[in-house]
């Protein structure tokens, strides 16, 4: 069954362009002649202060994630905002940042040279944002990994002519995409590429099969302006104290509590064994606190890898 086509238009390089969706409808990003980076920014288009974050993102879907990840939106909101529902090539990266003038000035030597976060600021201008509003990127087509020593690098662009990822909107959304204006680096192959975008609506069921996820189960936890202490947004630049301010943290005072725990002598053996490995704690105590929350982690911990694991058993 195809999609039905909606809006679709050709970025080219040195561009990008802001795209509202509703809640439904799919963003295809896609190659038109291949080997393309694009660089990706999404918003609560009916609260902009809602936005992808890539830290949940990873913490959720690991450093390159791909078909059936979801896309996260910062605490407090701390919610799924969107799904990756199709990627014909797999290689995407939310480890960068995006691109920007300085990194091509200090870096490079060229003071002068397109670049995502410029790119990104024109595009979101047309919807009042700033700036300062852009931000962390999903970095689509993008061949990124970490080398033994802990280092990130970026590999050659593996995208061909007709690769496309598609985005899936959970809610209403503004969708930035741009050509990335990496032509100094691995990210697109030394050279700048036009790249298609395209909305169509979904394909009946989608939308509620990802709604019916268990990571898309609403929980309490995931909060909205309607609970915050501050509920407008701060419209001046300058921070001054608020000398009526009384803290008010949640969940505190954190309570303590000691436990006794009852072990025989051959599980004490065990620990003190674990301490001369001196890997788990140096104490009975912090190993045994190690070794209890290891097993509960395996065992209780919820989260789409943990799924995926209960999915591959089953
Ligand atoms: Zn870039």
């Amino acid at each position: 069954m195809e999609r039905e086509l909606v809006f679709e238009t050709v970025m080219e390089p040195g561009t990008g362009k802001g795209v509202e969706l509703r809640r439904g409808q799919v963003l295809r990003i896609e190659q038109v002649e291949g080997g393309q980076c694009a660089d990706f920014n999404l918003f609560n288009l009916h609260d902009y202060k809602e936005h992808f974050h890539t830290a949940r993102t990873r913490h959720m879907h690991g450093l390159m994630p791909s078909t059936g990840a979801l896309l996260w939106s910062a605490p407090p909101r701390d919610r799924p905002i969107a799904a990756l529902v199709t990627d014909t090539l797999g290689s995407n990266d939310i480890l960068y940042g995006r691109c920007s003038a300085f990194l091509y000035d200090y870096q490079y030597g060229l003071p002068v040279h397109t670049n995502c976060h410029d790119i990104q600021a024109e595009a979101q201008r047309e919807f009042g944002l700033t700036p300062d509003d852009v931000h962390d990127s999903f970095n689509f087509f993008m061949n990124t990994g970490i080398d033994p020593s802990g280092n990130p690098f970026i590999a050659p662009n593996l995208a061909r002519r007709g690769d496309y990822v598609e985005i899936l909107a959970l809610i209403d959304v503004l969708a930035v995409a741009n050509v990335c204006g990496a032509d100094v680096m691995a990210t697109s192959n030394f050279e700048l590429k036009p790249l298609r975008i395209a909305i169509y609506e979904s394909l009946p069921g989608e939308l509620e099969s990802q709604e019916s996820r268990p990571e898309a189960a609403a929980h309490v936890t995931q909060r909205d302006p309607s609970t915050f202490r501050v509920k407008q947004i701060k419209a001046d630049r300058e921070l001054t104290r608020d000398k009526s301010y009384v803290p008010a943290f949640t969940n505190v005072p954190i309570q303590r509590q000691e436990l006794d725990v009852q072990l025989s002598d051959a599980e004490i053996a065990r620990l003190d064994h674990l301490i001369e490995t001196g890997q788990l704690g140096s104490t009975r105590a912090e190993v045994l606190r190690y070794v209890f929350f290891s097993w509960w982690i395996e065992k209780f911990m919820q989260g789409p890898k943990h799924f995926d694991r209960e999915a591959a058993k089953a």
